[in-house]
């Protein structure tokens, strides 16, 4: 499935310099003049206007164009537990996506602490040093508390991507494809394969999407979850039915959409051929799918299937969303990133795929003619187009939505600054 080898991987990392991102200096230095406005004497007129002038630290500072990548590392990738350190290479990674996405800077911020009281203190202490804050990569039920508290706590944007991300660009994929076969979003029967924290808030924007709450049928590992059952978490109970089933292979007869998000080659062929007519499948475990492209298709001709992999049509990609989605916040200084601009974004990356595609984008692909329908739902990630349509999209959100901290009035002359 890789196309490189464990060195290699391991080579990549160690290779020049350490790590995968650096500080560099965006203010001359050269002379003494320069060095002493950088540091004291000069830096102290910035000091004592912030001081007068709370808002100003965007002013002279990084602040505005800073978001923290923070975990605890309790739930890396798929691999799990693995603690702080351990997750460090991951954080830096996303640090790369969003400076060569986005522009925008991160420092990686890695905390060993799992208590959640402790965290939240720990993530408030640090925030006047940013503008934006990604939680990642922190295991459920604790990284809903998490959030929760640090949004409520703090004024600036909280987006745990782990959950926000996957639920704005599946949604995306979602909305194209109920188009695509003419169902209506209130009637389809969705069946949530998984209960952690990026399907709950997948079904979640599903639900403020138009998916009617009873026709949602969620399970965990031990299988759907249901009124009767006692040993449930306060965030799975809200999603209880009144039902006499367990099994995947029974819950999933005669629906609509199949959304997993728990462990590889779970749903079989049978059970596609068991739901609806033309239904839906988005199979996201990582990096084996509930079901792999080639045996959905197998299964039934009319099926429509997303995964998170990059050699596969649909991939639903998480890199999508949060570059632009902070891009877009931070640039209005943004106090949250909140459920409308969450929706802005959604509705942004769908019509994009609507849209003729670049050349530049199906060379990427191997000039593969990407056009709209079943097999290009959602647009791809190299897409220079995604800056200027989801940042706007959550920037005049936030505007509208009154977050904002700072109005953008030429909103060509804005996107034109996005392009270059
Ligand atoms: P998580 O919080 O650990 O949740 C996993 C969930 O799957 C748990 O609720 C677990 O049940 C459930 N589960 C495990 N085995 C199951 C089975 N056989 N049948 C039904 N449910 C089962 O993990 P997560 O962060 O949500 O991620 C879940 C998966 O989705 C991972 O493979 C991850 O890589 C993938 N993912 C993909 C994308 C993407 O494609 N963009 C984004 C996010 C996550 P219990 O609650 O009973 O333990
Ligand atoms: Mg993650």
């Amino acid at each position: 499935m890789a196309s490189f080898t464990k060195q290699d991987a391991l080579d990549y990392h160690e290779s020049g310099k350490p790590g995968k991102i650096e500080v560099v200096p965006t203010k001359p230095y050269s002379t003494q003049h320069d060095l002493s406005l950088a540091y004291s004497p000069g830096v102290a007129d910035p000091c004592l206007e912030i001081e007068k002038t709370p808002d100003d630290v965007y002013r002279y500072t990084a602040k505005g164009n800073l978001v923290a990548v923070v975990s605890n590392g309790t739930a890396v990738l798929g691999l799990g537990n693995i603690g702080a350190s351990a997750g460090k290479p991951v954080m830096e990674g996303k640090g790369l996506l969003f400076k060569v996405f986005a522009d925008v800077d991160v420092f990686d911020i890695e905390v060993d602490e799992t208590n959640v009281d402790d965290f939240v203190k720990v993530v408030k202490a640090i925030s006047p040093t940013f503008g934006g804050i990604n939680l990642e990569d922190i295991k459920a039920p604790e990284c809903f508390e998490i959030e929760t508290r640090l949004q409520k706590e703090l004024d600036i944007p909280v987006f745990h991507d782990d959950q926000h991300g996957t639920a704005i660009i599946s949604a995306a994929g979602l909305i194209n494809a109920i188009e695509l076969v003419d169902k209506d979003i209130t009637q389809i029967k969705v069946v949530v394969n998984g209960a952690g924290a990026s399907a709950i808030m997948c079904t979640k924007l599903y639900m403020s999407l138009g998916v009617k709450p009873e026709n949602v049928f969620m399970l965990d590992s031990k299988g759907l979850i249901t009124k009767k059952r006692t040993d449930l978490n306060k965030y799975k109970i809200e999603f209880a039915q009144n039902s006499e089933l367990v099994h995947l292979e029974d819950v999933i007869k005669k629906a609509d959409v199949f959304l997993g998000l728990s462990k590889g080659n779970i749903l079989t062929k049978e059970m596609v051929r068991s739901m609806n007519d033309n239904p839906i499948v988005f199979a996201l475990a990582n990096p084996v799918p509930e079901i792999s492209y080639e045996d959905a298709k197998a299964a039934r001709e009319d099926v429509i299937i997303a995964t998170g992999r990059s050699d596969y049509p649909n991939q639903i990609n998480n890199v999508l969303g949060f570059p632009f989605i902070f891009r877009g916040a931070l640039d209005v200084r943004a106090k949250a990133i909140n459920e409308e601009m969450k929706k802005a974004a959604v509705y942004a990356l769908a019509e994009l795929a609507k849209e003729d595609v670049p050349e530049k984008v199906n060379a990427a692909y191997k000039s593969q003619n990407l056009i709209f329908g079943r097999d290009y739902l959602i647009p791809k990630p190299v897409d220079p187009r995604l800056i200027t349509v989801v940042a706007p999209a959550v920037a005049k959100t936030a505007i509208e939505t009154g977050v904002a901290r700072k109005s953008i009035d030429n909103w060509e002359a804005y996107r034109i600054e996005l392009m270059k």
